[in-house]
């Protein structure tokens, strides 16, 4: 049964919110209410191919049943806070959830395709020195509900309303937190992006990135087809430890061995290492060396090198363009697929490692940034 969990957006938390649920839950819920399981699919195609969240308006739904389901349930994304629209097009929602609360959702527009950024839980836990997320501190797991309602409220806006003609081809949990530590609710919403009846998805186009949690790898590649990206930043241990302190739980020979599992199991897949460049950080030679010499471990993968977006009180700073271009070849000619990620929406905070949203903080992290802030001992380059 799925864990139900009432977002801010709902209009009574004692009623049942359907976008907790996968195509299974929504079948069982509706043979709860005594309901054959294929209104619960058509119910399943208003939601997500028509982006429409009033029973009154479900045609094909008949008025007995439309009175039931108001009376029971509510179709409840979050509410839009703030959005704002980059140079480049690239959009940022702000999406409230509870007490004061908000993620940050972002739409990257290319010309072949759109990709939307989602956030899965409010805050970080895990720390990453260079992550703006992870200098505001952790407060909760964002429920299905709230994960899958960030593309159900960044696809009504960008008028995603025919099935056909979606302006969102890809999905990349790369957000605010640790989508591997919400698994549940992630698994579940990722199924939402994948079911034909929902968001319709192709595997290729639903990507998961992770910091690193080892046994939950092996769990996510039993639990749903999807695309893997693991957060790397370092090829040496003491290095990574530093930047990704959940290294020290996760070492990367034992990170490697899961990333060689998760292949065995999907041999026509990639597995793309994300790697932020970090001035005078990991953006030397040595530091490539490392990298070609890890990357000979799993020949079929590549490695997306991300130059490093700054933020408030941050003590880092990105690479000069000429480190990156060395680095990049130093790679590409060892043999290693490698590409630059170009950094879109940065005039309104919106890339990579800077979604800060409103973070009630209960790790107290944040306390210590802004002290450092009032300090001045840290400033924003
Ligand atoms: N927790 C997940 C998703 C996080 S964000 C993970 O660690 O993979 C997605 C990517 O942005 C991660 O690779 C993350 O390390 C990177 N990132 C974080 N802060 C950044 C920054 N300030 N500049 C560039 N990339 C950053």
């Amino acid at each position: 049964m799925n864990q139900v969990t009432a977002t801010s957006s709902g209009p009574m938390a004692a009623k049942v919110n359907l976008l907790d649920f996968d195509r299974q839950g929504l079948r069982d819920f509706f043979a709860q209410l005594g309901e054959k399981p294929y209104r619960a699919e058509q119910v399943m195609k208003w939601i997500y191919h028509d982006l429409e969240d009033n029973f009154e308006n479900m045609t094909d739904v008949g008025k007995a049943l439309r009175a039931k389901l108001t009376e029971a349930c509510y179709i409840g994304a979050p509410n839009t806070l703030l959005d704002k629209a980059a140079t480049d097009g690239t959009h940022k929602w702000l999406l409230g959830m509870d007490k004061g609360n908000a993620v940050e959702t972002v739409y990257i527009p290319e010309p072949t395709r759109g990709t939307l950024c989602v956030s899965s839980q409010i805050g970080c836990a895990l720390n990453c020195q260079f992550c703006s997320t992870g200098a505001q501190g952790f407060n909760r797991n964002l429920s299905t509900a709230e994960i899958i309602g960030q593309v159900w409220v960044a696809a009504k806006y960008l008028g995603n309303v025919t099935h056909q003609n979606r302006r969102i081809t890809n999905v990349v949990m790369m957000g605010m937190g640790e989508p591997l530590a919400n698994f549940e609710n992630v698994v579940r919403a990722m199924k939402l992006m994948r079911d034909d009846l929902g968001f319709g998805l192709a595997s290729k186009r639903v990507t998961l990135s992770t910091a690193g949690m080892v046994p939950l790898i092996d769990e996510l590649s039993d639990a749903i087809d999807v695309s893997l990206a693991v957060s790397l930043h370092a090829a040496n241990d003491e290095l990574r430890t530093e930047l990704v302190p959940l290294n020290k739980r996760y070492p990367i020979a034992e990170l490697l061995a899961a990333c060689q599992r998760w292949i065995a199991r999907k041999p026509r897949t990639s597995i793309t290492f994300e790697y932020t460049l970090m001035k005078g950080v990991n953006d030397q030679p040595e530091h490539a060396r490392q990298l070609i010499k890890l990357m000979r471990k799993l020949p079929t993968c590549k490695v997306n090198l991300i130059p490093f977006n700054p933020f408030p009180g941050t003590r880092f700073e990105r690479s000069d363009a000429g480190t990156i271009h060395e680095f990049q070849t130093q790679l590409l000619n060892a043999g290693v697929l490698t590409m630059l990620r170009r950094t879109r929406g940065d005039d309104i905070d919106a890339a990579c490692g800077q979604l800060a949203g409103q973070v009630t903080d209960r790790t107290r992290r944040s306390a210590g940034l802004r002290k450092r802030q009032d300090e001045g001992t840290l400033h924003a380059i």
